[in-house]
């Protein structure tokens, strides 16, 4: 990889277009004035085409001569990575699940962008990939895509609101550079007050968290702006406090131990530094947790995780394809095929993040679930696989085989896993 940063390195020093747009620049005001010349006077214009033909010659030459290092450069750069990767093929398209869902590969596209702030790329992605459909090649052994969500239809009726969520996302980013760039709470704050029943319901703890940082930054001296107070350490306290008595109402219940423990650090306000207290305080970190826990709590309310599938799905593919190639090549050689549909003959070891507990047994059945037979909760919160709720159930009232409560089997939630 150490090559790859060197030619990369050299290109950008040396081999790159400044000079080249300067000479073609050159080469344009030339050509300028002599239009100009010619049309003040134009019984002189044998002369002066004559008159400039050397000039103009010598600065296409120039142009030329400095594109050569380009050349060489980057003929160099595809060198080097034809030698790196030369004895890595792709792996063939026996096993691809892509072709038969463009609309699908298209749409996670265009949610990535969108969900990444690039919104110009994004609308140019979509309008093009609307324009020019491509038709599904389907591949045997593909499920086909099942329109059950609301956006699998949308998408199938080309009824995808992209303006909606570019409007959602673009309400993001700018809170999220407010936090993280002006350090200012306050648009963080106000999105989360107008939701915070939502938050509630959802066990979030965000509006604290924010609430707690806005404290903090009034007692260490900033203003409810974020904005550092210049020569006022010693008021800081006095805002925090006003600002507790003012906004912690709401969290006294909820929240009563982290409120003691901040009303606690008052007592060590002329030296935080020293107390027990100084992780609250000068904990950097603070910011950027709370930015995530924001981004978070703001995806799924818009019913979306807080990280990109397609980049934890390329970077899991990425993962995956050292081990995927060779069990091609051992498959290949012992002439077997991979039978089993929708899993993987081999283990594949992800990161912890990349974890996400998909599989539910249920304890009735001792079944797996799939997507015929899903978990399903009851008003008790008791999850069981829908066959056996089907069966225990016989469509009427039923008890719970694990508590007392009772329900009608359409009381009964699917849990997304
Ligand atoms: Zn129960």
């Amino acid at each position: 990889m150490d090559e790859f940063r060197e030619q990369i390195e050299y290109l950008e020093r040396s081999a790159n277009l400044s000079t080249s747009i300067q000479d073609v620049q050159t080469v344009i005001d030339q050509l300028t004035a002599m239009r100009a010349a010619i049309a003040a006077a134009p019984h002189s214009a044998p002369l002066t085409l004559a008159k400039n033909q050397v000039p103009i010659k010598d600065g296409l030459d120039r142009a030329q001569k400095n594109l050569l290092p380009i050349y060489k450069g980057l003929g160099k750069y595809s060198k080097s990575l034809d030698k790196k990767f030369k004895d890595k093929p792709l792996p063939s398209a026996e096993n691809d699940a892509l072709s038969s869902h463009p609309s699908l590969i298209n749409r996670a596209i265009a949610m990535h962008l969108l969900r990444e702030g690039q919104f110009d790329v994004a609308s140019t992605f979509i309008s093009e990939a609307t324009k020019h459909p491509v038709q599904p090649e389907p591949t045997a052994g593909t499920p086909n895509p099942y329109l059950h969500e609301s956006w699998e239809q949308d998408l199938a009726n080309g009824t995808f609101d992209s303006q909606n969520l570019q409007q959602q996302f673009g309400e993001m980013y700018h809170i999220l550079h407010e936090l993280r760039t002006m350090r200012n709470l306050r648009p963080a704050i106000e999105w989360a007050r107008n939701r915070s029943d939502v938050l509630e319901a959802r066990g979030s703890n965000l509006e604290w968290e924010l609430c707690q940082l806005q404290f903090i930054c009034l007692f260490i001296g900033r203003d409810l702006h974020g904005v550092p107070i210049e020569g006022d350490e010693s008021n800081g306290p006095l805002r925090a406090w006003a600002y507790a008595r003012s906004e912690f109402g709401p969290f006294q219940n909820r929240y009563a131990k982290e409120v003691q423990q901040l009303m606690g650090a008052m007592a060590y306000a002329p030296n935080v530094l020293e107390s027990p207290y100084r992780r609250y305080f000068y904990n950097d970190a603070a910011w950027e947790e709370v930015a995530s826990s924001f981004t978070r709590e703001f995806c799924s309310l818009l019913g979306l995780s807080a990280d990109s599938p397609l980049y934890i799905a390329a970077t899991a593919g990425a993962i995956a394809l050292p081990t995927l190639l060779k069990l091609q090549n051992i498959m290949k050689e012992k002439r077997t095929e991979w039978t089993t549909q929708d899993e993987l003959p081999v283990e594949i070891p992800l990161p912890p993040s990349y974890h996400f507990h998909s599989i539910f047994v249920c304890p009735v059945s001792k079944e797996q679930s799939t997507d015929a037979n899903p978990p399903m909760m009851m008003p008790c919160g008791h999850v069981i696989a829908q066959e056996s709720l089907d069966r225990i159930s016989k469509g009427t009232r039923f008890k719970c085989p694990y508590c007392p409560g009772e329900s009608q089997p359409k009381d009964a939630r699917k849990v997304v896993l």
